[in-house]
């Protein structure tokens, strides 16, 4: 074979387990053969449509094992795979698919309407029709030669500040991802993983979906996610590992049928995003299940540090220590170490650059090494915990006022449901902090309440000099808050 990427990955699994179960969703099952078979074929389909190396193959629509099918088709023709976020709008969606010079866009059902009315030179529904084309498609594989430097994936960060980016991702970015994950997580041929989180996100994707194909599990894809779905298909397909975000597993704790579920067969829930509160850590360890909580980003595709579930109660609140083949740094602004400060990221995971953004992309990378624009601080074991985004450190008096902090103390004010911080212009100060509030339901509290709570929890220059109320706060499709909006509707002095 001299396909060493991705794209080789179900030939190479249908080799040795071709009739181990690959994906499961809904009453659809393929084994790793079938997974090959119909991945081939798809191959030869989008080398009809005029699909050469290099190219991008673009994606949109929730988790499907047409996602799968699309990504393992386009390496094994030594095309881009380009997953678009199915949450955009529709101008950014078009953003993502002018930007990254989409040749082809494979579409499920929901969105045919909007890919008629894209301008991408090739668009191809998955679907009932589509199956019936495959079938008179040859199966045997096509033999392009791939490489660890060639680019498996485009895949644009979250936008949650700013415009979303393209991180230009090779494949031996995603296969060393793979290997710092299974060196420091756990997947195992007998993995059953159950995926609800979308595969158009790179923790679902490179940390979850790819490590488990690797070693030759099973993948249960979910379209969307439900707590108590969740808790039917565990027991019934006795799913061993999970991945989701912090707010999934507090849904799925809070469902009626939690405490009487049988789910014995769990072994590791996957998290990232930010740290699982305690309490809920304690939850699940309750029933023999422990957290693997990781910290990344799209650039970095995406592990750069983990914590075991071994460490999960000794290290509140840490991102865990970095992974085995990645190292990092924290400096501060001179470049010089520091005990807290912003994280750089080196190692054979950290993506090639930013599609189409030089700029951006000589910014982002120095002397190989990638600015997260995470404010970090280690401990005496190197445990490493994410304080905030730089860009959201607010500067006041010439002490520095981390939201992400004055956050967490206003969210243990029992009215408060929502809330954000922000820097507005003082005269005097050069900033000072503003909180905006969205109070729980029912709840009555004045902004005087809030804030004299907060009198003795926290240094008194980081006390809010202000806070206005709101009916609610704008988050991004992964449940981030988005700052830039909320200082642009916030942010002004009156
Ligand atoms: P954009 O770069 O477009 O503004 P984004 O940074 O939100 O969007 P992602 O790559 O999806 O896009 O997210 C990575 C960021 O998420 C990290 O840089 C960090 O700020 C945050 N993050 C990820 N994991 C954790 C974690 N475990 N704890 C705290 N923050 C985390
Ligand atoms: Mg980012």
């Amino acid at each position: 074979m001299r396909n060493h990427g991705i794209g080789s990955w179900t030939a190479r699994r249908a080799r040795r387990t071709p009739d181990r179960p690959a994906v499961v969703y809904g009453h659809v099952q393929l084994t790793y053969g079938q997974l090959h078979d119909r991945t081939t074929r798809l191959a030869h389909h989008l080398r009809g449509l005029g699909v050469r190396p290099g190219d991008r193959v673009a994606y949109l629509g929730p988790n499907h094992p047409s996602f799968l099918e699309t990504l393992f088709a386009a390496g094994h023709l030594g095309a881009v795979f380009v997953p678009l976020n199915t949450r955009l709008a529709e101008p950014e969606l078009r953003h993502c698919l002018a930007d990254s010079g989409a040749s082809v866009l494979v579409h499920t059902a929901a969105f045919e309407a909007f890919a008629g009315s894209c301008d991408v030179p090739r668009r191809v529904a998955a679907g009932a029709a589509l199956d019936e084309r495959l079938a008179a498609l040859p199966a045997t594989p096509l033999d392009v030669p791939v490489t660890h430097a060639d680019i498996a994936i485009i895949m644009y960060t979250s936008g949650t500040t700013g415009r979303a980016k393209g991180a230009v991702l090779t494949h031996g970015n995603l296969i060393w991802n793979s290997v710092n994950t299974l060196v420091d997580g756990e997947f195992s041929a007998g993995d059953v993983t159950l995926l609800s989180a979308p595969l158009f996100h790179t923790a679902a994707l490179n940390m979850t979906c790819l490590p488990t194909v690797l070693k030759g599990g099973t993948l249960v894809l979910e379209d969307s996610f439900s707590p108590t779905r969740t808790l039917d298909l565990i027991e019934r397909l006795r799913v061993t590992v999970m991945f989701g975000v912090p707010a999934m597993f507090q849904q799925v704790a809070a469902a009626a049928g939690f405490a009487d579920a049988d789910l014995s067969s769990v072994r590791m829930l996957l998290c990232g995003g930010a740290p699982v509160p305690e309490a809920l850590i304690r939850t699940y360890q309750e029933r023999g299940i422990g957290f693997l909580q990781g910290y990344g980003m799209t650039e970095a595709s995406p592990g750069v540090c983990l914590l075991d579930a071994d460490h999960a109660l000794g290290k509140p609140g840490s991102a865990g220590l970095p992974h085995f083949f990645t190292d990092i740094r924290i400096v501060d602004p001179a470049g010089d170490d520091a005990a807290r400060g912003e994280l750089l990221v080196e190692g054979p995971n950290v993506m090639r650059g930013y599609w189409n953004l030089p700029e951006e992309t000589a910014t982002a990378l120095q002397d190989g090494w990638f600015r997260t624009g995470d404010i970090a601080a280690a401990d005496e074991d190197g445990y490493v915990t994410i304080v905030d985004r730089a860009k959201d450190m607010i500067i006041s008096g010439g002490e520095n006022i981390y939201p992400a902090e004055v956050e967490k103390a206003l969210h243990e004010h029992p009215a408060v449901d929502d809330c954000a911080v922000i820097g507005i212009p003082d005269e005097k100060w050069g900033e000072v902090p503003r909180a905006v509030v969205v109070l729980a339901p029912g709840a009555e509290a004045t902004a005087e309440d809030i804030l004299v709570f907060l009198d003795g929890r926290l240094a008194r220059y980081k006390i809010p000099k202000s806070l206005v109320f709101t009916d609610a706060l704008p988050r991004s499709g992964a449940g981030k808050l988005l700052k830039p909006h909320i200082r642009r509707t916030y942010g002004t002095t009156s």
